[in-house]
């Protein structure tokens, strides 16, 4: 028998993270039978034509709803955005070229540290000075680096790039990669000013299991490097991405998640949606200082992450408590960072931003 949970958990895990209701009801039905055919999603063939048709929708929701120009392509691969770390600069660095990143957090950090493995790596920005607690700004991204790679959005530490950085237009352009996992499908973007734009499907769009790769193929192939076809994006691409076993169910719960993201609106939806939320909680961190404090930049603050502290650090079992007895869930910061970290992805209502803001108030009222 197919139970759903009576309990209702507000979820603000930071990854793997909460996905709509009706996703996770369709997901379990498609095991126990994949759209009335008699067989599970997690027997069937990747080359099947019902999978096929699957993975043609995944990918054809992921440039419809970005707004991605025709000539894009989508690939899921396994990995995680980790894999892609060293992707990206087997795929975009020149043998004897160079690149350049933005060092904004650990994952930024990490991404940096593969492409020192692969050849000459400059770090044109830097927040490390105050513990990433903001964005650089108005930094130079040298004309002659093969690609410049930041993070969208910093999901330990809270912070998010409001205003994407500028590489150049025309031929001339420095390729524009970012690693947008904790932050796709949260706002618009202007994909064709991305060479790549990737993501673990995890953190905003599905299941963890499946890398999600929009690129533009026209830039990939001219690095004079031979790699293995598991690692070349080009080939991926050109396979469609079914070079290798993609991972079925992750694929096919990330395509349920994007046809909930095209019913609710769109992106532009998500966004309103999103900043709401933020708003909610920000302004309840503020009002409610010094109780509770934030720690990043205002202007940076992330709207999926939001990281906060207590003024009092000794009165962390007490508002544990609290939030435990709401049935709040994962707010616990960072194991590096420690403090409190709100993650509010798309499918979190805003009910659930509420129901911590009552505790906060409820916390300071008693603490303050
Ligand atoms: C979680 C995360 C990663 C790591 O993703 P994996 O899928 O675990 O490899 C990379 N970058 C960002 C921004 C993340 O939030």
């Amino acid at each position: 028998m197919l139970t759903a949970t009576k309990k209702k958990v507000h979820n603000y895990s930071a990854g793997p993270c909460i996905l709509p209701q009706e996703v996770f009801e369709q997901a379990a039905q498609a095991v126990l039978d994949f759209e009335g055919s008699g067989l599970s999603i997690l027997e069937i063939s990747h080359r099947s034509k019902p999978f096929e048709a699957v993975m043609a929708k995944a990918q054809g929701l992921v440039k419809e709803l970005l707004g991605a120009p025709d000539h894009y392509q989508v690939v899921f691969l396994g990995g995680g955005a980790s894999l892609g770390f060293h992707m990206v600069p087997l795929n975009y660095m020149k043998v004897g070229g160079k690149s350049a990143y933005a060092n904004t957090g650990e994952w930024a950090t990490r991404a940096i540290k593969e492409s020192k493995l692969i050849g000459d790596t400059v770090v044109v920005a830097s927040s490390e000075d105050r513990n990433f607690n903001y964005i650089p700004k108005g930094f130079e991204i040298p004309a002659d680096a093969d690609y410049f790679h930041f993070t969208s959005n910093n999901t330990i530490f809270g912070t998010q790039f409001k205003q994407f950085p500028n590489t150049g237009s025309g031929a001339g352009a420095v390729p524009l990669i970012c690693d947008m996992s904790s932050d796709i499908f949260s706002r618009p973007v202007n994909v064709a000013d991305f060479a790549l734009i990737y993501g673990g499907a995890q953190k905003n769009m599905g299941p963890a299991g499946a890398t999600v790769y929009l690129f533009d193929p026209e830039r990939l192939g001219h690095t004079g490097r031979k790699l293995s076809p598991m690692l070349d994006l080009k080939n991926h691409g050109a396979k469609e991405s079914m070079y290798n076993t993609p991972p079925v169910y992750a694929v096919y719960v990330s395509m349920l998640t994007l046809e909930w993201i095209k019913k609710m609106g769109g992106v532009a939806a998500m966004e309103t949606r999103n900043a709401a939320k933020a708003k909610l909680l920000y302004d309840a961190i503020d009002r409610l200082s010094p109780v509770f404090k934030g720690t990043t930049a205002v202007e940076d603050r992330s709207v999926m992450n939001a990281t906060f502290v207590l003024g009092d650090a000794a009165q962390e079992p007490a508002f544990d408590a609290l939030w435990k007895e709401a049935n709040i869930s994962g707010i616990r910061g960072h194991r590096s960072v420690g403090g409190y970290r709100a993650s509010m992805y798309n499918a979190l209502p805003i009910e659930s931003v509420q129901v911590l803001v009552d505790v906060m108030e409820h916390f300071a009222k008693k603490n303050g």
